[in-house]
This record gives C-alpha cells, sequence and structure tokens, in this order.
C-alpha cells in the first residue's frame, strides 16, 4: 500500500469506490503533511456492507464453518499482520503521531496478540444445561449464537489495535461485521483489512467503510439491518447512539470517555509511584481514556512526588514519532491541540499554576508539552472534563484523610473507568479499591489492561465490557432451549 495513494471501501469481498465518489485526506499530525486520501463512505455505502454482513451471516461458506476454521482464520491473520507489522507500525505512526516504537508494540503488537487471544475463544464459547424446576423430566439448555451484524466504531488514538480486537471479538463469536474507523486515522484499518482479504475471510464476514462518523458512523448506528454496535470513543456520541440505536433496539457496547483518578500515600514506592503517575498521563500524548488524569497525593509527600513529575515531564523528548528518540509524539489534530490548551488557559483563569508545559509549542505539528498543574479544584472544568492531553492535575489529601472521604473525592466524577492506588498498606489498598466507583483498579501498578481482562467503564465511561470471555460474550445472544423429556 501507498499512503499516497486514494483508498476505497472494502465490501463483500472487494474494493469499492463509493457510490457518491468522493474522498477525505488524512495528515500527518507531526508535520501537517497530507500522506493519503480515504473513501468518503455514506449511507448508501453502509446498505452495500450491511447488505453483504447480512447475506454472509445467513449464507454461504461462513455460518457453515467450524469454530476451530473460524479460529484458524484469525490466526492467519495474525500471522499476517506479524509478518507485515513494520509496516503497519510505520503507518500508524504517520496517519496517528505515536511513538513508531509504541506504534509497533502497543498497537501492532497487541493486533497480533489480540487476534490470537480471541481466535482461541472461537472454540471455547460454550452454554449451560441447568435444571428447570417445573414439574416433569427435562433437558434444559442455553447455547451462544453470534448477535448478528455488527457495527464496529473505534477512535483515532490506538486505531489498529482497537479495530482488531472489536473485528477479532465478533469473528470469533460467529458474527459479520462493517467496521468503521475514525476519519482522521483510517490508514491502518485499511492496511489490515487488506490482510483480511488475503487471509481469506469469506466476503461479506468483514467489511470496512471509511468516511466520517456524521455520514457513515450515522448511517450504521441508524441502519435497521444492524444488531449490534459495539462503539468506543467520546461519551456524548456514545450517548447519540443510544438514541439512535433505539429505531430496532440494537445492543450497543459503548467504551468512552475517563477522568481516572490516581491517590498515591505517603508509604509506597515513591520512584515508582511518580514514574507510573508520569507514564499513565503523557503516553500517547495523554490520549488514552483510562489515563489517569487526577492525582492525589498525600501531603506529606506532595513536594517531593509533584517534583519528582515535573521533572519527568521536563525530560521527555516529544517530536515526530518517526524519530528514533521520540518519547512523546504530537495530538491528533490542530482542533485537539486546541481543546486541550483551552483547558489549561480555562483552568489558570481560574486560578490554577502551571508548573511545567502549559500552551502548545510552534508548528509543523500539533505539539502540547507534558503538562502538570497545581492548584486545581474540582469545580474546574480541567479536573471535570476528560482533556485528553498530557495535562496532569495534582492535588493533595490530608495526611490524616479518611478513606471514605478519599473515595468521595475519587469518586466524585461522572466518568467510573480506571482508578490508580499506591500505597505498602494492603488492607488499606484493597479497603479503597472497593470503595472506587471504577471498572478496572489498579494498585501499585500503572498496569490495567490485558486481553484476558475485561475492561469497561462504571458510571459514564460506558455500558458492557470488552476483552476476555465478556468481549466475546458481548457479541452473541443466550438462548434457552427446554425439552421435554
Ligand atoms: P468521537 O467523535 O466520539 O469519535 C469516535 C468515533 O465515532 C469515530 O470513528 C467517529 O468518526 C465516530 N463518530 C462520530 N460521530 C458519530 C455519530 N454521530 N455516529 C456514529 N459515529 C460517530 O470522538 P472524537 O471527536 O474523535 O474525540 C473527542 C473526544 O472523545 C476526545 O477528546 C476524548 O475526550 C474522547 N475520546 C475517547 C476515546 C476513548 O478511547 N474512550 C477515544 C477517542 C476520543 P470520525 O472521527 O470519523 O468523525
Ligand atoms: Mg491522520
Amino acid at each position: 500500500m501507498t499512503t499516497a495513494a486514494t483508498h476505497q471501501l472494502y465490501i463483500d469481498g472487494a474494493w469499492v469506490a463509493p457510490q457518491a465518489g468522493g474522498s477525505l485526506p488524512t495528515s500527518n499530525p507531526a508535520t501537517e503533511e497530507v500522506i493519503g486520501h480515504i473513501a468518503r463512505g455514506q449511507a448508501a455505502d453502509v446498505d452495500r456492507a450491511v447488505d453483504a454482513a447480512r447475506r454472509a451471516l445467513n449464507e454461504g461458506d461462513w455460518p457453515a464453518l467450524t469454530p476451530a476454521q473460524r479460529a484458524g482464520l484469525l490466526y492467519r491473520l495474525a500471522d499476517l499482520v506479524e509478518a507485515h507489522a513494520e509496516e503497519l507500525a510505520d503507518i500508524e505512526t504517520r496517519d496517528n503521531g505515536m511513538p513508531r516504537a509504541m506504534a509497533r508494540f502497543a498497537s501492532v503488537g497487541g493486533t497480533i496478540q489480540v487476534l490470537r487471544y480471541n481466535a482461541g475463544w472461537a472454540t471455547k464459547l460454550t452454554g449451560e444445561t441447568s435444571q428447570p424446576s417445573q414439574p416433569g423430566e427435562w433437558l434444559a439448555y442455553t447455547a451462544r449464537e453470534p448477535v448478528g451484524v455488527a457495527g464496529l466504531i473505534v477512535p483515532w488514538n490506538v486505531p489498529l489495535v482497537m479495530a482488531a480486537s472489536k473485528v477479532s471479538a465478533a469473528v470469533a463469536a460467529g458474527c459479520t461485521v462493517v467496521l468503521k474507523p475514525a476519519e482522521l486515522t483510517s490508514l491502518s484499518a485499511i492496511r489490515f483489512v487488506e490482510l483480511v482479504h488475503e487471509a481469506g475471510f469469506p466476503p461479506g464476514v468483514i467489511n470496512l467503510v471509511t468516511g466520517t462518523g456524521t455520514e457513515a458512523g450515522q448511517a450504521l448506528v441508524d441502519h435497521p439491518g444492524v444488531d449490534k454496535i459495539s462503539f468506543t470513543g467520546s461519551t456524548a456520541v456514545g450517548k447519540s447512539i443510544i438514541r439512535a440505536s433505539s429505531g430496532n433496539l440494537k445492543r450497543v457496547t459503548l467504551e468512552l470517555g475517563g477522568k481516572s483518578p490516581s491517590f498515591i500515600f505517603e508509604d509506597a514506592d515513591l520512584a515508582a509511584a511518580g514514574a507510573a503517575a508520569a507514564q499513565s498521563i503523557f503516553l500517547n500524548s495523554g490520549q488514552i481514556c483510562a489515563a489517569a488524569s487526577r492525582l492525589y497525593v498525600q501531603a506529606s509527600v506532595f513536594d517531593a512526588v509533584v517534583e519528582a513529575i515535573v521533572e519527568r515531564a521536563q525530560a521527555m523528548r516529544v517530536g515526530d514519532g518517526m524519530a528514533a528518540d521520540t518519547q512523546m509524539g504530537p495530538l491528533i489534530s490542530a482542533g485537539q491541540l486546541d481543546r486541550v490548551a483551552g483547558f489549561v488557559r480555562e483552568a489558570v483563569a481560574d486560578g490554577a499554576e502551571v508548573l511545567t508545559g502549559g500552551s502548545p509549542l510552534a508548528g509543523p505539528g500539533h505539539f502540547m508539552p507534558p503538562t502538570v498543574l497545581v492548584g486545581t479544584t474540582h469545580d474546574m472544568t480541567a479536573v471535570r472534563e476528560e482533556i485528553f492531553g498530557p495535562v496532569l492535575c495534582v492535588m493533595p489529601f490530608a495526611d490524616d484523610a479518611e478513606l471514605d472521604e478519599l473515595a468521595r473525592v475519587g469518586n466524585d466524577s461522572n466518568y467510573g473507568l480506571s482508578a490508580t492506588i499506591w500505597t505498602r498498606d494492603i488492607s488499606r489498598a484493597h479497603r479503597l479499591a472497593r470503595r472506587l466507583q471504577a471498572g478496572t483498579v489498579r494498585i501499585n501498578t500503572s498496569t490495567g489492561m490485558d486481553n484476558n481482562m475485561p475492561y469497561g467503564g462504571y458510571k459514564q465511561s460506558g455500558w458492557g465490557r470488552e476483552n476476555g470471555r465478556a468481549g466475546v460474550e458481548a457479541f452473541t445472544e443466550i438462548k434457552s432451549v427446554f425439552v421435554g423429556l
């Protein structure tokens, strides 16, 4: 694939032009150069893709494949991604801006792993037998069936692995899919789907419609032929998807934003805690839904921890992700840079203090330096809203604060995606973990994602879970069968 090319849609096993024509430029956020044009898919193209997915679900080779054969296709796809890993990582970095090493290990490496992980589930989905209390003699069992045609909508922050994770979970469950990547970062999904074709998936099982959220995305969520939407992105669009899905009561899984708290107690391994706090908020320029963006530090160690984080922030090499020594790339777009800088400006106007960073770097490229704010309070937008940029708000808590009070502060958010606790007191760690409303709690680690652990949010961070058995089962319906013996 040459990234300067104009790409097409992939529908029913073939690359086709959008019916109304039209393309959208995609650029490198580090250089602002246009690096390709994606097809501008619209409602008519979504219709064709959904029809193809419906036919593939009901007719032809796909429904006749055994679970092992479905797994085999996913393993073959994983091998192909592995064989093209360097090329895919180049595409991901150029289109999204993330450091090349992150693209290789997290996005492409993560893709290879999740394809193999979900391939394994194809042969392991089971129902249950149970004993009804009705009079008589019974065989009663449940069966898991594919939910049907799934619309998969993914964001721009870690584009390839998000697409691969949804595609593989759906396909492992026996669904057929229409994938809609983010307009800003569709190139790795396009190359991935070329490999889908090479792997030999039957036509119509995996379809790709690129385009904008308001055209292609909206058409997919409105479509009466789509049985399930799996969405990752903003809470606002998530809510609009729920409304749009009410037409045919589509099943909906939502992985939305976060404003995740992190607590560091004085007895913690402070060096590790400070390093993890910086890593969590500066990774991928803060464009990570689970970024620990609110940090609460016990007063006795506040200055020392803040100083260590500021030191790390100032030492980070910000630049083009293709440069070997870059640790933090640009933000995805000029709009995102304005948005992030706007949160900081507003916080400062409301009394926050910038310890490092704070305003955009000179272009070209949408660069925001690692930024640390203190003096922030819970009535500031920067503390309440997901910034989705490298901006950390650090706040102290009293040395004698009760756990209930800390939990109240941590839970004082519409979001509930993740929370982090650093302490050597194991009882305190688990008591606080119990009190926090978060889909994932990390204790003495910044790691909180694994293919084999369910991932998702409490409150307005989402509906349902991805990853693990739950992630594949989210693409199934349960059927109860009663047999009178
Ligand atoms: P977004 O608008 O929610 O975009 C996510 C995906 O939904 C993209 O593929 C987008 O398409 C599509 N989309 C947009 N409007 C749609 C609609 N009406 N119907 C169906 N699909 C639609 O997110 P964003 O504007 O790119 O980012 C805004 C904020 O969302 C960020 O600043 C961040 O706070 C949050 N966010 C969270 C995550 C996460 O991982 N939880 C990821 C990304 C963003 P197009 O992009 O092609 O228009
Ligand atoms: Mg781009």
